[in-house]
């Protein structure tokens, strides 16, 4: 028997979308984003199956760790960067890369004693104001980390956008320009595209690009899917149809009791609620696929269950598959509908929901 609530995570839509971003930036290498438990996909599950790809990106230290203990001999590389200065012994030791992005991190470096030297990557704020060192900062930390016996050379040069995924948005080009210009002749790897510079500004994809949401078959545009640039949807959500009943004109569903039918039906209620991580704020209508059709979800999402309006004629039965989003239901489409981003649904499962690699 299959546990419900799953994400059944499909390995050959992981590996095709790899493929399919090494097609679409031929001249780079990769850095597989698989921070936040690969995107709520599970790590060690999308790091084997994405075994090919050049190195893989990390929010934090425990995350790269994780993956050195499931065997993964790979580059890893901090996008944070460290936080304390006994974590630069930790990093040595298991051999991950490092972002550098203030001068804490950088007086931690000066005055560590170190076996070996660190490979750092330099990160330079070019206007997305989160991370990074200005650019009137850069020649004077460039120069320290040159200095520095414990950091490796040559020192790599990163930075990230704020609107890339805004095709229209000029900004991302006066990033791209600030950047080049900054480290205009100087060695070391260079890398700035996210999903979306990879796959809206080509000029961006440098010696190394950071696609986390991509690899996971989504598109990180409003209005756009996945599917659009050969990319595959990496999870369908499943869960199961607990009840299905037949529901009267006029009487209301679920707490609050918001909803009422219209006229005579049948609902399905399905099993997955906030607690697994499905929002409670979808609104009435949200769908929902059922049985080879979509149907709307009525009344508020509880913890553990959600309603949805399966019409008078419904056929479907208890223990039928209900999918929450996935290749039949793009996750870009819910999260429109719910008024979030694609990014916030997949990473926001519980532990609730059993992550299935197929
Ligand atoms: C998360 C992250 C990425 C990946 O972003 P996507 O939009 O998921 O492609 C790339 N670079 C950095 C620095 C990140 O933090």
């Amino acid at each position: 028997m299959k546990p419900f609530p799953r994400a059944e995570i499909s390995s050959r839509a992981l590996k095709n979308n790899l493929v399919r971003l090494r097609e679409i930036a031929p001249e780079s290498k990769v850095m597989a984003v698989v921070k936040a438990n690969g995107y709520g996909h599970g790590l060690l599950n999308v790091a084997n199956c994405l075994n090919d790809a050049d190195g893989f990106g990390l929010a934090r230290l425990e995350e790269a760790l994780a993956l050195r203990e499931g065997g993964v001999k790979s580059k890893l590389l901090l996008l944070e960067g460290f936080f304390r200065q006994a974590d630069l012994t930790t990093l040595v030791e298991h051999d991950i890369d490092t972002v550098i992005h203030n001068e804490v991190q950088l007086e931690m470096l000066e005055s560590a004693s170190l076996s070996k030297p660190v490979t750092v990557w330099l990160k330079i704020d070019s206007g997305m104001h989160r991370l990074g060192f200005t650019p009137e900062q850069f020649e004077s930390v460039y120069s320290r980390l040159k200095a520095c016996p414990q950091v490796a050379k040559p020192i790599n040069l990163m930075s990230h956008f704020a609107c890339a995924d805004e095709p229209d948005n000029d900004s991302t080009k006066i990033q791209m320009n600030l950047f080049n210009e900054l480290i205009k002749g100087l060695p070391g790897d260079r890398s700035l595209a996210n999903s979306a510079g990879t796959l809206y500004w080509p000029a961006s994809q440098a010696d190394w690009i950071r696609p986390g949401i991509a690899l996971y078959g989504v598109s990180p545009v409003t209005g756009d899917l996945g599917g659009n640039h050969g990319l595959m949807p990496a999870m369908d959500l499943v869960s199961e149809l607990i009840a299905v009943r037949d529901h009267k004109a006029g009487e209301p569903v679920g707490y609050g009791s918001y909803w009422c039918a219209k006229e005579d039906t049948k609902l399905g209620v399905v099993a997955i609620g906030y607690g697994d991580g499905y929002p409670r704020n979808a609104p009435e209508g949200t769908p929902v696929w059922i049985n080879g059709r979509l149907v709307p979800i009525v009344g508020r999402v509880s913890m553990d269950m959600l309603t949805v309006d399966l019409g008078l004629n419904a056929s479907d039965r208890i223990g039928d598959d209900a999918i929450l989003w996935g290749k039949a239901l793009p996750v870009e489409e819910v999260a429109e509908h719910i008024g979030t981003i694609a990014y916030e649904l997949v990473t926001k499962l519980t532990p609730r929901v059993a992550v299935c690699l197929g």
